[in-house]
């Protein structure tokens, strides 16, 4: 008689075949610049903390002073009795941080992109994303009953040509900055598009909230869009923020509709409200510090020009997001695992996550990072690159 899951084994090699393989690596110190791993220091390249907020000491101590305040576990979900002071000053925080009427807070991004999606539209309606758009915003246009259209990656024209055909409430929804390639969406153009078919548009920001704009708006901020131009915001607090959730930001008719109907809002426990006292301490260092951005972006360029020199394939990124286009899977594969051997952490990442053919090293920076450690990876890649087959 053959094993339970004897198919999922054959599944499972057929995966390592095609070298997509996934393993976790086990971290055994604070998130940071310096990471170790297996014992070893490796300076890591492949974070979204890209403020270092992650271990900043007023954050920690935020959290500890927030579980003292109110325990660990948030006890019930936000309707029922799980809905902090603490929950609700980093609600009205968030609101005035992005210049929208109100802010809503989810238990991760992806819930929120769920959660929002399904409760905006069903059967008859319609919603046009993104060919790039991250996998929580493709599964919860997918989730939501709505006929489902993806667009050609930042294509206005190609949006507007599907917009014309469909009947219904319409949403178009797009990453602000793109989690893989680091390219900002066409927000001005999309945002035209939206009120001239009478559409609503919907941005997920979780890799621009924070580090994009002078002031960490975001991609918003950047193209100077309001809440008409953009009423649906969404954002991630695991990555520029450092700690951990997600909100959803706009008039006081979405974020009520979103606490009668969105499920994945209604039905799940809160985070806890220490995580909301830690990003309340986070949210006044992305206000305040902007020398972090400002160097995010200095040593961003110094990679990006180093990379090209190098005649390294770039991307069309003037994000903290910088990938070197490699293309096989498993060749990604090598580069990713000789530069760990180099004392360098730098993802390979592979489809499906990517579209296929374009695997990359997805190398991301931090504020804490040096000028001597964009050097020294660049050294590192010149020399891995050149020799990996
Ligand atoms: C990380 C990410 C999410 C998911 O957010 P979590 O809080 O990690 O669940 C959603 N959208 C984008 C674009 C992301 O990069």
């Amino acid at each position: 008689m053959a094993h339970p899951f004897s198919e999922l084994t054959a599944e499972l090699d057929d995966i390592a075949q095609q070298g997509l393989y996934r393993s976790r690596r086990i971290i055994e110190s604070p998130q940071g610049i310096n990471l170790e791993i297996d014992g070893r220091n490796v300076v890591n390249f492949c974070s979204n903390d890209y403020l270092g907020l992650a271990n900043h000491p007023d954050v920690v101590n935020a959290f500890k002073a927030g579980a003292d305040q109110y325990g660990v576990g948030s006890g019930s979900a936000h309707l029922i009795c799980g809905h902090s002071a603490a929950h609700h000053a980093l609600e009205e925080e968030l609101a005035a941080f992005t210049g929208r009427d109100r802010a809503l807070l989810f238990s991760t991004g992806y819930m929120a992109n769920i959660g929002v999606i399904s409760a905006l539209l069903g059967r008859g309606d319609a919603v046009f994303e993104d060919r790039l758009n991250h996998a929580s915003l493709l599964d919860g246009g997918l989730l939501s009953g709505a006929r489902f259209k993806r667009y050609a990656h930042a294509d206005a024209a190609d949006l507007s040509a599907n917009l014309e055909k469909a009947a219904g409430n319409k949403l178009i929804v797009t990453d602000g900055v793109f989690s893989m390639d680091g390219d900002f969406a066409p927000l001005n153009e999309l945002a035209v598009a939206a009120k001239k078919q009478g559409a609503w548009l919907m941005v997920d920001d979780a890799h621009g909230l924070g580090v994009i704009g002078e002031y960490g708006g975001g991609i918003v901020e950047h193209y100077g869009l309001g809440q008409d131009d953009v009423p649906v915001l969404m954002g991630t607090l695991g990555k520029g923020f450092g700690t951990f959730g997600a909100f959803v930001a706009g008039s006081e008719v979405l974020i009520e509709t979103l606490i009668q109907k969105a499920r994945t809002y209604v039905y799940t426990t809160a985070l806890p409200a220490a995580v909301a006292e830690a990003t309340r301490a986070s949210l006044k260092i992305v206000i305040s510090e902007s020398w972090r951005r400002d160097k995010l972006k200095k040593l961003s360029e110094r990679f990006r020009l180093g990379a090209e020199q190098l005649g390294l394939q770039v991307m069309a990124s003037s994000s903290a997001i910088q990938p070197i286009l490699i293309g096989d899977s498993q060749r990604a594969v090598n580069i990713s695992n000789a530069l760990l051997d180099a004392g360098f952490l730098v993802s390979a990442i592979r489809p499906p996550t990517v579209p296929q053919g374009s695997a990359r090293l997805r190398v991301t920076f931090s504020a804490l990072h040096e000028e001597q450690h964009v050097d020294r990876l660049l050294d590192a890649l010149a020399k891995i690159i050149a020799g990996c087959k």
